[in-house]
């Protein structure tokens, strides 16, 4: 596991690549040529068994007398025109709640034909039909609104021939697939950091630009659907969710890190133009801040860098879109202000960025389009991809009124290498969501065994469920998938992180116990120990007998602290039915505190005496908690929650506080080489040792 882990954090996509053999039959270089190969072969060489056998058929129509009329061999099925369909998927463009918007608007119809450009960026000079994605969008989802464009596209003749081939008709699936594999390199797959808020994905749909009809090939697509691979098939349910702005010290560091880690303007302007092609939205903060922390010369031919990597087709696209807008008029300021003594090089690359930028100047502006509305408006655990690489745990931020555990969350998201499953904002104030049918409920207990068994069983019907139904299973249900998500079916180890209150301990805290007082409460405990050492009668015996003496009575008694029902700290815990083991370790901090479900965890952290406990069983307040999902799925299912106080819930503590506990975070995940961060931005928000 371990070894693992360094190797993930090398940088190197020749690593990454090959560690993702598994998910990759084929090598990054041959699966490029694989795609090139699929959108060359002509439209006639269909290989299907089903057109081999309609192909047979007409040619027994064309040796007849009676040719057929366009699109309607009986063999493929009655296929009407209706160039309606087209209007009605790209009218979609422009509705509220549809969750996209097409950059060109104006495709009128479909036909069916060779489609020879490659996705991502590689002809991005080409005209094509693209999608800007907003949140709560799937590929599957992406993938229905899209499909008419080739399942009432005109079908194809060849040339000579007089009879049009039958059309071959895909389904939802087969496209979502084939749209990922098409972008693959573009969306970084397996992975996907990419898909996000803003994305622009451009589409197999080749526009002829002079009568607005775009050319589709539903071979190709269902051709480039079988090279998807299986294991990768969670990704067509994949949803976008609202983009987060970096804390502001989060957000210097990442501009530092840019502007150290590409050190020319050149590096710089391609590194920003090809992240601007890909998602203005998501850039345009980040942008902001490059050019408010460059000087005049440096943002001049950062302005220049990043203009000579564009093409007239990507400005378009770009400049077309509000947040693009706003990113070339930056652009436009710096080339402005050039300075007096430029090279002859520098003045042309000049004089071609402001004829580009006069091109698009004062065109069409839209706004991003709004999220896609969902059926049932209820809360959700909404799942955020690591952006930082491949994620080596997912984290998991579940208790809304925990606001010091969302920072340090949101800010280890960045830094770090992490799947994100999060509760979506709802109301701040409150850890309770509202459940259909049973009212404020802790979201953390909505993990129980029954939608464990049946989503694991049949994962179909559990998201069919979902999406169909408003009540708490639902709930459950979507919570449960986004789990699995997040830690790619259990795969990867769980980090829950939560704050909280410190009341329960103050009197304990402000006791000052002596370093032999302190001492004398440290130590394992386990359930099965019945008396004496080791066992809870003893540890509620230790805290007796440094419960401070007032007036010949001891009081307060610190052993109540073992009782205290829904409270966090090491005491009460290590008193909790559900837990087998535990390991006071640091009495000094007893509300930062650690709740494992494998025993090699557990072992690690009471070796380097962090206060640790150790789950065995569904029992108690946790049995519908998430930390019991891991408990059934078993003892190689890593699940580690890590509680830091807070001083008051709802309200974020001061700096000093946060980078506190944050050290207490981070140093608990190091001790178990979970810590995949980037030191430079993790340095922004945590000491480095
Ligand atoms: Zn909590």
């Amino acid at each position: 596991m371990q070894s693992l882990y360094r190797t993930a954090q090398a940088k190197s996509r020749k690593v990454t690549a090959g560690r993702s053999a598994s998910f990759y039959p084929l090598a990054y270089g041959k699966r490029n040529a694989r795609i090139r190969e699929i959108l060359h072969a002509p439209v006639t060489q269909a290989p299907s068994p089903h057109i081999a056998l309609q192909q047979t058929g007409q040619k027994t129509t064309q040796q007849g007398t009676t040719p057929r009329k366009t699109g309607s061999s009986p063999a493929a099925g009655i296929i009407q025109r209706n160039t309606g369909e087209t209007a009605a998927v790209m009218a979609q463009g422009t509705r509220t709640g549809s969750g996209l918007q097409f950059l060109p608007v104006n495709v009128t119809d479909t036909q069916v034909g060779p489609v020879s450009i490659a996705g991502g960026r590689r002809h991005r000079r080409a005209s094509r039909l693209n999608v800007i994605i907003a949140a709560n969008m799937t590929p599957r989802l992406l993938s229905r609104a899209l499909l008419p464009l080739w399942t009432s596209a005109t079908p194809f003749t060849p040339p000579g021939e007089t009879s049009p081939l039958p059309l071959e008709i895909i389904d939802e699936e087969t496209l979502a697939k084939a749209l990922l594999v098409y972008n693959h390199s573009y969306l970084s797959l397996p992975d996907m950091p990419a898909w996000q808020v803003g994305l622009r994905l451009p589409l197999p749909v080749q526009i002829d630009e002079t009568n607005g009809v775009a050319t589709v090939n539903p071979g190709a697509i269902r051709r480039l659907a079988a090279t998807f691979d299986q294991e990768l098939i969670a990704l067509l349910d994949s949803r976008t969710v609202s983009n987060t702005v970096p804390s502001a010290v989060m957000l210097t560091a990442e501009v530092d890190a840019f502007l150290s880690r590409n050190a020319t303007a050149q590096r710089r302007g391609s590194n920003l133009s090809a992240r601007a092609e890909r998602n203005v939205q998501a850039l345009r903060p980040f942008i902001e801040a490059v050019f408010a922390r460059v000087n005049a010369a440096d943002g001049f031919a950062l302005a220049l860098a990043f203009m000579t990597d564009q093409v007239n087709r990507t400005i378009s696209l770009i400049g077309s879109q509000q947040d693009g807008a706003a990113i070339l008029s930056l652009i436009q300021t710096r080339l402005n202000s050039a300075p007096g003594d430029i090279t002859p090089e520098q003045q042309s690359h000049l004089d071609r960025a402001n004829h580009m930028l006069a091109l698009v100047s004062g065109g069409a502006v839209v706004a991003p389009p709004a999220e896609r509305r969902q059926r049932h408006r209820r809360r959700r655990l909404e799942m955020r991809r690591s952006i930082a690489g491949r994620p080596c745990a997912c984290m998991v931020f579940i208790h809304n009124d925990e606001r010091n555990a969302r920072r340090a969350v949101e800010d280890l998201h960045r830094a770090c290498r992490y799947n994100l499953a999060i509760i979506d904002r709802g109301t701040l104030r409150s850890r309770e969501i509202s459940v259909p049918g049973q009212g404020a409920t802790d979201p953390n207990e909505l993990f129980p065994e029954s939608v464990q068994t049946e989503c694991t069983s049949n994962e179909a019907a559990c998201r069919l469920y979902e999406a169909s139904h408003n009540d708490r299973r639902a709930m459950q249900i979507q919570f449960f998938l986004t789990m699995k998500q997040c830690s790619k079916n259990f795969s990867l180890p769980t980090i829950a992180l939560h704050n909280n209150r410190s009341s329960d301990t103050d009197a304990f805290r402000g006791a000052a116990l002596s370093e032999q007082q302190n001492a004398s409460l440290t130590g394992g405990v386990e359930r099965e120990t019945a008396s004496g050492s080791g066992s809870r009668d003893d540890l509620r015996s230790r805290l007796q007998a440094v419960s401070p003496v007032v007036r010949g009575r001891r009081r307060p008694d610190f052993s109540r602290l073992l009782n205290l029902g829904g409270t966090t700290n090491i005491f009460r815990w290590c008193n909790m039915p559900e837990i087998v083991a535990c390991h006071v370790g640091d009495t000094e901090h007893p509300d930062f505190v650690i709740w494992t479900t494998t025993r090699e965890d557990f072992t690690a952290f009471s070796g380097q005496n962090f206060n640790v406990v150790l789950q065995d069983r569904a029992a108690g307040e946790s049995a519908t908690d998430l930390s019991t999902l891991y408990v059934r799925l078993g003892s190689d299912h890593r699940y580690i929650n890590i509680e830091t106080p807070h001083s008051r819930p709802t309200r974020l503590d001061s700096e000093a506080v946060r980078r506190e506990n944050m050290n207490a975070i981070t140093g608990a995940l190091r001790a178990r080489n979970l810590l995949c961060c980037d030191e430079t931005l993790l340095g922004s928000v945590a000491d480095i040792p």
